[in-house]
């Protein structure tokens, strides 16, 4: 029977803690009432560096429940992807597969059956899917929703309307603890492993208690950071502008010289507005060309790994990676 790690980050949770422990204690039981999850499984709490209560709750309900609710306390706060991937990488060594959830219940714990019911079919990742954002302000849906398309724009692999609500194996998260960059964007990276994935669909609610732990400014960091460490395409925009603009400088230049034969030009213009259109053509097809160099360094940098094998076939044996 496989060990499900629960792995919740919290900053600032103390009124939905205890919630949330007895929401997510009770689905474990059923888990195991069913034969589902081995009997052990156990909730991870991940302390963000709180500065309420949230650790000594966490540490009382550990007393009560012993095995049952874990907690890893950092020693300051680091951000939800950071306290996240702490999160993870701790509960790996200790489970065979682990569902990240938020600590305030937004995400719907009744999918979790559906998410482990997807892995024993054999899917090593599975995501947890908003069908609609009734509960958010028509802000938030739409900045989240130009987001998500602004990154698709950009290149970068992103699960539609997932946030960080998703079941992972054993070997899935070990494979995600290969990828060392610190500038994190765990929804843009979960695609980048591979594996056989699936999606299960929720209604998302809203909080159980407490307000938000991502201002605007949080969140426009999150989506800056997203593109920025997944795309090096803006780079290559400049180097698209510069080539525009030189094709610009040539139809200036056909202009002015018509211009300067029919004599309605007044003594260097010609001569000037030319080399404006053409010097900042080739200003900008320079700044894009060393872009590119530095977008390869960024990527070389980041040391991602180059492939994940996820099984090897041979003449004598048949190995697992
Ligand atoms: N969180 C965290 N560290 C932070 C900010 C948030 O661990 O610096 C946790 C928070 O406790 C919650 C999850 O990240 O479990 C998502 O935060 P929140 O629900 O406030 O975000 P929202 O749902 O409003 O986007
Ligand atoms: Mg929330």
């Amino acid at each position: 029977m496989d060990k499900l790690a629960v792995v919740v980050p919290c900053y600032n949770e103390e009124e939905v803690l205890k919630i949330a422990s007895q929401t997510l204690r009770d689905v474990l039981e059923d888990l195991i009432r069913k034969e589902k999850i081995a009997d052990d499984s156990f909730i991870l709490f991940v302390n963000d560096g709180s500065k309420d209560r949230t650790w000594e709750l966490i540490e009382e309900e550990h007393a009560v429940y012993p095995t049952r609710v874990c907690g890893v306390k950092l020693a300051g706060n680091v951000g939800h992807q950071f306290a996240l991937t702490a999160g993870l990488i701790t509960a790996k060594d200790m489970s065979d597969v682990t569902v990240s959830i938020d600590a305030d219940l937004q995400d719907d714990v009744a999918v979790i059956e559906e998410m482990i019911d997807k892995f024993h079919a054999g899917c090593d990742i599975v995501y947890g899917v908003r069908k609609e954002r009734k509960s958010d302000t028509f802000f938030k849906r739409t900045t989240a929703q130009t987001f998500y398309k602004l990154m698709s724009l950009m290149g970068v692999k992103t699960v539609y309307n997932h946030a960080d609500f998703r079941l992972m194996s054993k070997r899935a998260v070990e494979e995600f603890s290969k990828y060392k960059e610190t500038n994190l964007f765990l929804r843009g990276m979960m695609p980048l492993i591979g594996y056989q994935t699936d999606n299960v669909y929720y209604d998302r609610k809203e909080r159980v208690a407490g307000e938000s732990k991502y201002p605007l400014k949080k969140m426009l960091a999150l989506a800056f950071n997203g593109i920025s460490s997944f795309s090096v395409k803006p780079i290559s925009w400049i180097l698209g502008a510069g080539l525009v603009i030189i094709f610009i400088s040539i139809l200036a230049a056909v202009y002015a010289l018509i211009s300067y034969f029919t004599g309605h030009v007044v003594q260097g213009w010609t001569s000037l507005i030319l080399s404006i259109w053409f010097l900042g053509g080739m200003q900008l097809l320079a700044i894009g060309l060393v872009g590119q160099y530095i977008g390869k360094i960024y990527m070389e940098v980041k040391g991602r790994p180059r492939y994940n094998i996820e099984k090897v076939l041979t003449g004598d044996s048949k190995r697992e990676a």
